[in-house]
């Protein structure tokens, strides 16, 4: 097992978002995550990446305790994030960028390496390297962010709503991509409101409903479940 969140409560101030989500991830596996808003999608990640503490409960990665860790420790032991709204440095240009999703690796020639990787796999980055990431589409930056969060070598990548607010035809292409991170290694927890198709990626689901998990299961078995049709997928 990959990653392995046991009993985790998290939330801000009085507002418990997570209380008690158990949830693994296998080396490689693409695991869903899908839920309303407010849900506790979001803050899951967090508390995973580090940047929200858990008060109760316990992430390990790879059998490692992350209790205590900071987020950049976390990023070094291979968990890399792309967060809601995507977050990139709209003033840097996209290679600035891209050099950032790399800051815990010493090996510069390494990095220049992932950079090229990355930009093979959305090579509209590669002709907009010189370009500032605020000038970009919403489609561009969420490539950006995506393949930002690559260039760190992770085991494992959250990512928060790739999908949201892009034109289908950019959903298609970045989704084309996250389904292939599996045969490169890299393990994916996916948060998604597009439930149809973070269901038809992923080997297996969660579906988290007020900060607790309902129902889990794999992506077809859920796909097919009549309270997930109902409540996500629109019948
Ligand atoms: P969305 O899809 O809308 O982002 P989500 O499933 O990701 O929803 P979270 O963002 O994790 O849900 O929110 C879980 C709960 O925590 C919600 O009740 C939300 O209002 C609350 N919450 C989130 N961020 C904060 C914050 N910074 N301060 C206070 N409450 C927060």
């Amino acid at each position: 097992m990959l990653l392995d969140v046991r009993g985790i409560e998290a939330g801000y101030g009085p507002i418990k978002a997570l209380d008690g989500v158990s949830i693994t991830v296998d080396e490689g596996e693409l695991v869903a995550i899908i839920g309303a808003n407010g849900a506790g999608k979001t803050t899951l990640l967090m508390a995973i990446s580090g940047i929200v503490r858990p008060r109760r409960g316990e992430v390990t990665f790879q059998g490692q305790s992350l209790a205590g860790l900071p987020p950049h420790e976390i990023v070094r032991l291979g968990i890399g994030h792309s967060p809601e709204g995507r977050r990139i440095f709209p003033r840097l240009t996209v290679r600035e960028n891209l050099e950032l999703g790399g800051f815990t690796q010493t090996d510069r020639v390494q990095v220049r390496r992932d950079i090229d990787e990355a930009c093979s796999l959305f090579p509209i980055l590669g002709d907009r390297m010189g370009q500032l990431g605020g000038t970009l589409s919403g489609g561009e930056q969420q490539m950006l962010a995506l393949a930002r969060a690559l260039v760190g070598r992770p085991k494992l990548l959250l990512l928060d709503e790739p999908s949201l607010g892009l034109a289908p035809l950019i959903v298609a292409k970045i989704f084309e991509v996250i389904a292939g991170l599996a045969g490169r290694g890299i393990a994916v927890m996916l948060v998604e409101q597009n439930a149809r198709a973070a269901l038809r990626l992923a080997s297996r689901g969660y579906v988290l409903e007020t900060g607790r998990v309902t129902l889990t299961g794999s992506g077809a078995d859920l796909a097919a479940d009549p309270r997930v049709r109902d409540a996500y997928l629109g019948g």
